[in-house]
């Protein structure tokens, strides 16, 4: 056996140095050493696998104690021999592989907490509904932490066995010419575990599907296309990370009658053409009830009367919205004769004044034609 050099030397730290400086010193070298980055370069890779036994001795306390007192003898009298290549350096130093290079990105979940996923409802809310608000309980489904295993996807009393295809690496690598293509490992899914005993509440996934109930209060003035964020109502996070949020996407049915555009509210209300000549009181539905509201004397087509406050309650304010009626005037049709002579007599009073403005633009498109 060949003289091992210090492991301090190795990682040019002094003997005392604290777990930050070790870790900085040696990824350093790891970066510098790394067979990726020097593809075929014996030495790189002695260097390499020297830096990775120096570390993994001295970040580890009780390993690290044994050397100090006895070096490099101690820790084979330990049990510790070094490495064999590098699935092994790999093996054991997933994580602060991860931590350095940033590949493996699937394993970086595997013992690191995470947030739940979010979730969407999508409700129909009627017209008033969305108006005036209303508060509502709906029924979701979602996948929770199982509680008997608390996600850990093995039966409780058991352990799962490291994945004997990637030796716990979770992934598997291989040499095609001078670099190594690293893949997740499909045989454990990237975990580097294998559940030998899976939960029975959760067959082994790690979750189960609750149907909860939650309450949404939904806020007067909502429309199709708002959104409710009930904040951790979303899926549980896995290895206890927070919940995810539940979004509620709301879709408002129209109304029968009412036309929403934003806040102002519009209708449209049929009148005969006689309570538009002579004017009229009536009575029209409002989003408060009934309502009674003067038609003018010579009202037109399209003329409009603005309900104010009558509307839609703002979302974020105090503000209130407008009622605007639209009046819409219907020809009379199956006149009884009576009807009939009487708008004869009607017309003939009326024909000159009519006549004479049309006379006079008739006039002008005749003249222009001959032109
Ligand atoms: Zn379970
Ligand atoms: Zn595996």
């Amino acid at each position: 056996m060949t003289t091992k050099r210090d492991y301090y030397e190795i990682l040019g730290i002094n003997r005392n140095a604290n777990s930050d400086e070790l870790k900085a010193a040696y990824r350093k070298l790891a970066l510098k050493y790394h067979p990726d980055r020097n593809p075929g370069d014996k030495d790189s890779e002695e260097k390499f696998k020297e830096a990775a036994e120096a570390y993994e001795v001295l970040h580890d306390a009780k390993k690290r104690a044994i050397y100090d007192q006895y070096g490099h003898q101690g820790l084979n009298g330990a049990g510790f021999s070094g490495f064999g290549g590098f699935e092994d350096i790999f093996s054991s130093f997933g994580d602060i592989f991860e931590d350095f290079f940033g590949f493996g990105g699937n394993r970086r979940s595997r013992s690191k907490t995470q947030r739940g996923s979010d979730l969407r409802y999508d409700i129909k809310l009627t017209f008033m509904e969305a108006a005036f608000g209303i508060e509502k309980e709906i029924n979701i489904e979602k996948a929770e932490t199982c509680p008997e295993c608390k996600g850990s996807r093995t039966e409780p009393g058991t352990q799962p066995e490291t994945c004997r295809h990637c030796h716990g690496s979770g992934q598997l690598s291989q040499n095609q010419g001078f670099f190594t293509l690293r893949t997740s490992c499909h045989f454990c899914k990237g975990s580097g575990q294998t559940i030998t005993h899976p939960c029975n509440k959760c067959q082994g996934i790690g979750k189960i599907i609750i149907n909860k109930k939650v309450s949404l209060k939904i806020p007067a003035g909502v429309d199709s296309g708002s959104r409710l964020r009930l904040t951790g109502e979303g899926e549980s996070g896995p290895y206890g990370g927070a919940n995810g949020d539940l979004y509620v996407f709301i879709h408002v049915e129209p109304h029968e009658f009412f036309e929403r555009d934003e806040i102002d509210v519009y209708c449209k209300i049929p009148i005969s053409f006689v309570q538009a000549a002579l004017g009229d009181k009536i009575t029209v539905p409002t989003l408060n009830g009934k309502k009674t509201i003067t038609i003018s004397k010579g009202t037109q087509p399209g003329d409009v009367i603005k309900l104010q406050n009558e509307g839609i309650p703002h979302l974020r304010s105090h503000m209130r919205g407008d009622l605007i009626i639209q009046f819409n005037i219907k020809t009379p049709t199956n006149l009884t004769k009576k009807q009939e002579s009487i708008l004869k007599e009607f017309a003939a009073l009326e024909s000159s004044k009519l006549s004479s403005k049309l006379k006079n633009i008739l006039q002008n498109v005749s003249a222009g034609n001959s032109k």
